[in-house]
């Protein structure tokens, strides 16, 4: 499974995918709430019995939507809520797509609903070790784990930054033009 590095750059990716989609310039606060929020489904550390299980459902999808929903403004409502839960739900799917050597492997994408497991076993990312941090072995295991997420996360984030860019200055041009026009 992914490390808190490879999650919140997927985060960043969600919001930028969504100002290119509405052609909408998101904030540094919606960025870094984005950033924390494809992270914070591994808080379950803290209760080792319960990884990977109710925190990582689209339970908990549902619900970051409607906290989102609940303590934003009614113009962004939506819009901050979506990406919210689009952050959120993006830890799903790194994990889903990442190798995990614990056993029932996965995450409990449908809790409580049904108890089973999902994992894709195409162990695109790496196993993170997140016990005994300061062991020789698992700091190499875990840097190698992140140099993996990088290579693989970042272009994506970095190809969908370009396209918000390109986006939104054909937006503000196609606005001036516009405004120009109006005159
Ligand atoms: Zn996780």
């Amino acid at each position: 499974m992914p490390s808190p590095i490879g999650h919140a750059l997927a985060g960043a990716a969600v919001v930028w995918t969504a100002d290119a989609l509405d052609r909408r310039q998101s904030g540094p606060a919606l960025l870094a709430t984005a950033a924390v929020l494809a992270a914070a489904p591994d808080l379950d550390l803290l209760v080792p019995r319960f990884h990977r299980t109710a925190t990582h459902s689209l339970m908990a999808v549902l619900l970051v939507f409607m906290i989102a929903a609940a303590v934003t403004g009614r113009v962004t409502r939506w819009r901050i809520a979506s990406i919210c839960a689009a952050a959120y739900a993006s830890h799903l799917l790194l994990d889903w797509l990442g190798a995990d050597q614990f056993v029932p492997a996965g995450i409990q994408l449908l809790w409580p609903f049904e108890p089973q497991f999902f994992i894709s076993g195409w162990d695109v990312f790496e196993q993170t070790e997140r016990r005994h941090l300061f062991v020789k072995a698992t700091i190499h295991q875990n840097l190698h784990a992140v140099a993996r997420e990088v290579v693989i996360v970042a272009p994506v984030a970095a190809a969908l930054w370009l396209v918000r860019v390109k986006a939104l200055s054909r937006f503000s041009s196609k606005v001036a033009r516009g405004h120009h026009a109006a005159k």
